[in-house]
């Protein structure tokens, strides 16, 4: 998506060598202008798949899966984490490595809201790890929902996350791709959409 790449460039700021700020226009201040484009993009990819259930974790995939959502004309859940979290029948629950702030966090999303009739499809920001991504298919798979396939705005193609999801045999589509974020530069290779 090349407004998406474009405003990256504009934008984006390189945080020790591997991460990418994009609080700008995605993840603190948003451009409602690139999400509702980003939507579009992510429509277009999935639109004959049957989605049901958009579904993303907090805090910084809600945005852009509720204008995707919107799109698709179904509910966006995001999945919650929470420290304190207890056993609970009514929880589907798994635990997620975060790449940012280098924790692991209980996530869970109430059972109620998904069930096997249901096809999703993730949306996050990033894939870096793929962990945020893998704990969501595992929510799916705890509902027996089916996972039609994951939306991402910025994909670090560098970092392993794409291949662990194809190997679990899921559709991955990146609007945008970076292949390094080495001596200062943003490197791009072709997006999915
Ligand atoms: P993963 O689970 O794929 O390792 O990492 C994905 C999650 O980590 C995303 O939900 C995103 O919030 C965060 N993340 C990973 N890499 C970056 C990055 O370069 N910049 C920002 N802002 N967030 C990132």
């Amino acid at each position: 998506m090349q407004a998406l790449v474009d405003r990256i460039q504009k934008d984006g700021n390189i945080l020790n060598g591997d991460v990418l700020k994009v609080d700008a226009f995605i993840t603190h201040q948003v451009d409602p202008v690139l999400m509702e484009e980003i939507a579009e993009s992510f429509y277009q990819a999935f639109k004959e798949a049957g989605i049901t259930k958009v579904v993303t974790i907090e805090a910084s995939g809600i945005v852009p899966a509720v204008y995707t959502a919107q799109k698709f004309g179904v509910p966006m859940i995001y999945a919650r984490k929470s420290k304190s979290l207890t056993m609970n029948e009514e929880l589907l629950t798994t635990e997620v490595y975060s790449f940012t702030k280098q924790v692991t966090s209980t996530v869970s999303i109430s059972r109620k809201f998904l069930s096997k009739e249901d096809k999703v499809l993730i949306i996050d920001d990033f894939l870096a790890n793929g962990q945020a991504a893998k704990g969501l298919i595992e929510l799916c798979r705890q509902a027996d929902a089916s996972v039609e396939g994951i939306g991402i705005l910025i994909e670090k193609s560098f970092q392993p996350g794409r291949k662990l999801l194809e190997e679990i045999g899921v559709k991955v589509v990146s609007l945008a791709r970076i292949s390094s974020l080495e001596n200062g530069k943003i490197a791009f290779i072709e997006g999915d959409a």
